[in-house]
């Protein structure tokens, strides 16, 4: 491979591709043309591209850089026919025309007969659209016509760099398009001038200098150095400017323009060779068309025949035509670009295997391609089915690889719900709130038939306590429900990246475990009431935890005793001080509002007191536990005394005197009120019937607090075996069973919108960049 025509279509594959990627994997050079004023730069570049389109001529034409950007489309690029033809602008007339009678011009979908027409014609007539350029700054209007570049070039000149030989740094980007070029970009640039001219400053010549360096500056530009021949070569501002910026002359090609016009007897012959200054890449010498050549308007291809002709009749230069002229000046370009692909091309090819890599990761990512086979799509779904039901598994367990570190979810927080939630709202119970003191001494009454029963009246106890156990069913009840949203939620959040291309599988398999979930809601539930159930069909006096009727009774006598004790106490206290005051003030009015305050200095211990023993004369108490107990109740006194009811509302209360005595009065009552309410509702209680109601109220507490206990360690062990550890083994099967069946595959795996599309790209690109490769294996 040689040629420019032949490496064209390669290296513009190979830059769509790269472009397409987003990145410029050729990096190829940028072509810039420096010189002297009138030194045919804008002449060269303009028979390298093959088409009159550059502003040309004597004095200062180019005044502002123009970037060239050549853009190879293939000659059937949809590029060139998804285009409608705005119809304002300074396009030629003819070719509007043209394109409204193939039917291009009216906003509506161009027809097959269109098509056929429009290609017909381009072919036929020779008026070719398939090339055209663009302007940066009028974006969307396509100039089939070079005159009408040229004129644009001019105008938008004459627009920032004003009318009269100003000079601009703003560059002008004009794009071609055209099958017939290489993409490359190409610049032309104001020529070095030495004297001001017109509006220009008087530094003109250091301005236009450093726009040049500007662009030639950059090591991936190459530089073609004009310098015409009728002028001393050791005058040539173009190489002097290149070297500033090429010291070793490596990517600098000399042009020596204009050697039609040296003086007869002379030629350029010795620079020609590399004599008169060294250059690695050498000299070139070329005639471009004169000032009278375009006043004539002869074609670039008369031109370059022109051209060729001189140099061949020349008599100097006969010997080394092979070597000059514009065309191999474009074979040197050629050369210049080949080699510098070459050296880019293992890099490219490394970067393309990389690109390769991803695009073909990314397309796994979107399931791969192949959905098309039965067993294929077979396969995909059961895995991407065991995924799910692996996420969910994992997310219970706690094993789940993205653990979520701003709530507690899953696993973590199901043993949240048993052992915060469910463990605090069953401690919350209070066992005795919903029964009144009429209720526990109805249901001694009712228990004990005709006769009074003599001892501690069990069959009120077992009455009373069943339905309180109840109590602990709606806690347990919740606590089944929360777990069980919980596993919902798990349920939702355990599709993947992969799954959701696949909206319809991700739906499927979310219900078919909430339907796995719902169905097991029910079974737990009613086992769950079943063991409230089970705890009250037996009441167990005889769990060893249970108190004895014996421990409360003593427990409660005690308390009433200290009670007494206190009380007593209390009544000394305040009659020392009512003494006091009488005596210090020497009347009686205020006393009554001050005595409740004078009792908190008595010390006290238990609040197991009962307000209505202060209205009570000690003396009946004390005969009435002598009835009860005998004798020795104060042996039986037990250390074992804190019940639970102690448990409950002693430490309060105590804490409340360790910290503030004068509270006794008031507070005391108040917490007593609230946890010993039955004490309080019934005041024509009889002494018995109070004991008795107490007794039955601690041993309740005492008897709950155990099932309490039982159901706070039974009912987790439920939920998990019946729901969580159910449905984990489960899910597998169930969504086995419901969803792997061929007839679903097609509608299971009904794709995205979306993700279908990107597929689609990430597809095509991946053979692009495959195509891509096997291109630089070619070259290689
Ligand atoms: P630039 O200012 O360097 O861009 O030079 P241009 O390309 O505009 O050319 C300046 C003038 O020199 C134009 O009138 C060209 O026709 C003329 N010219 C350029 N190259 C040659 C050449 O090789 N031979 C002849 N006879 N005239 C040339
Ligand atoms: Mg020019």
């Amino acid at each position: 491979m040689a040629s420019l025509e032949d490496l064209i279509p390669t290296v513009n594959k190979l830059q769509d591709v790269t472009y397409d990627a987003g990145i410029d994997a050729l990096d190829l050079p940028v072509l810039a043309v420096i010189g002297s004023q009138s030194s045919g730069k804008s002449s060269i570049l303009e028979t390298l591209v093959g088409k009159d389109f550059l502003p040309r001529g004597t004095g200062i034409v180019t005044r502002r850089p123009l970037v060239l950007q050549l853009n190879n489309i293939s000659a059937d690029s949809p590029l060139i026919y998804d285009y409608n033809e705005p119809s304002s602008g300074s396009q030629g007339l003819g070719e509007i025309e043209n394109a409204n009678e193939a039917g291009y011009g009216e906003a509506r979908e161009p027809t097959l007969e269109d098509h056929l027409k429009r290609n017909s014609k381009m072919y036929k007539g020779g008026n070719v659209k398939n090339q055209w350029g663009e302007f940066l700054h009028a974006p969307g209007r396509r100039f089939y016509d070079f005159d009408d570049i040229r004129r644009e070039i001019e105008n938008e000149t004459a627009r920032i760099a004003g009318k009269n030989k100003g000079i601009s740094r703003i560059p002008i980007n004009l794009k071609i398009y055209s099958p017939h070029v290489l993409s490359l970009t190409l610049i032309d640039l104001p020529g070095i001038t030495k004297v001001p001219i017109g509006e220009q400053p008087a530094d003109i010549e250091k301005q236009i200098r450093n726009l040049i360096l500007e662009y030639v500056a950059k090591p991936n530009c190459i530089i073609l150095a004009v310098s015409p021949a009728n002028v001393d070569l050791v005058n040539s501002e173009s190489l002097k400017l290149a070297r500033e910026v090429d010291t070793h002359g490596r990517r600098t090609i000399g042009v020596v323009t204009k050697l039609d016009l040296m003086d007869s007897g002379t030629n350029a012959l010795d620079i020609l060779a590399g004599k008169v200054y060294p250059l690695k890449m050498g000299f070139v010498g070329v005639v471009n068309r004169s000032q009278q050549d375009i006043q004539d308007q002869k074609t670039v291809e008369d031109a370059l025949v022109h051209e060729e002709e001189f140099f061949n009749k020349h008599p100097a230069y006969r010997s080394i035509a092979s070597r000059c002229g514009t065309r191999f000046l474009a074979k040197k370009l050629n050369q210049v670009l080949l080699n510098h692909i070459r050296e880019k091309l293992p890099d490219t090819k490394a970067r393309l295997n990389t690109l390769i890599g991803q695009a073909e990761q990314e397309l796994a990512s979107y399931g791969g391609f192949n959905n098309s086979t039965k067993e294929n799509r077979a396969g995909l779904i059961l895995q991407l089915m065991n995924k799910f039901a692996t996420n969910f598994v994992s997310s219970i367990e706690g094993t789940s690889s993205d653990i979520n570190t701003k709530e507690l979810c899953g696993g973590a927080r199901i043993y949240y719900i048993y052992n915060n939630i469910f463990g605090n709202s069953l401690k919350s119970i209070n066992p005795t709130s919903t029964l009144t003191v009429t209720d526990i001494r109805t249901a001694i009454r009712n228990s004990t038939g005709p006769r009074p029963s003599l001892f501690v009246p069990e069959l009120a106890f077992d009455l009373l306590v069943k339905p309180q156990i109840k109590l602990l069913l709606d806690p347990s009840q919740r606590c089944v429900e929360l777990v069980y949203e919980e596993l919902m939620k798990i349920c939702h959040n355990c599709g993947t990246p992969a799954l959701a291309r696949y909206p319809r599988l991700q739906s499927k398999l979310i219900e078919v475990v909430s339907d796995l979930l719902r169905e097991r809601l029910g079974p737990t539930r009613s086992y769950v009431e079943s063991l409230i159930d089970i705890h009250r069909a037996f009441i167990n006096t005889n769990h060893p935890n249970f108190l004895s009727a014996t421990e409360a009774m003593a427990s409660i006598v005690e308390g009433r005793k200290q009670k007494i004790q206190n009380a007593k106490k209390a009544e000394e206290l305040k009659k020392k001080r009512q003494e006091e005051l009488d005596r210090a003030a020497g009347m009686n009015e205020n006393n009554s509002s001050i005595s409740p305050r004078i009792d908190s200095d008595s010390t006290v211990t238990t609040s197991d007191s009962e307000n209505e023993d202060e209205k009570d004369p000690k003396q009946s108490k004390d005969s009435f536990l002598n009835y009860f107990f005998g004798k020795d109740q104060q042996q039986t006194k037990g250390e074992q005394l804190p019940s639970l009811n102690g448990k409950k509302s002693t430490p309060n209360v105590e804490h409340m005197f360790q910290h503030n005595p004068d509270f006794l009065a008031i507070e005391t009552l108040q917490i007593q009120e609230e946890t010993e309410s039955i004490e309080d509702e019934h005041p024509e209680l009889t002494e018995r019937e109070e004991l008795e109601c107490e007794l039955i109220r601690r041993l309740i507490v005492s008897y709950f607090g155990i099932v309490r206990e039982m159901i706070q360690d039974q009912i987790p062990k439920a939920v998990m075996c019946l729901l969580v550890n159910f449905c984990k083994e489960e899910v597998q099967n169930r969504l086995v069973s419901k969803l792997y069946k061929e007839s679903l595959f097609d509608d299971l795996l009904m794709e995205d919108h979306t993700v279908a599309q990107d597929r689609a790209k990430c597809l095509k690109l991946l053979e692009t960049y495959k195509q891509a490769s096997v291109i630089i294996g070619d070259i290689l």
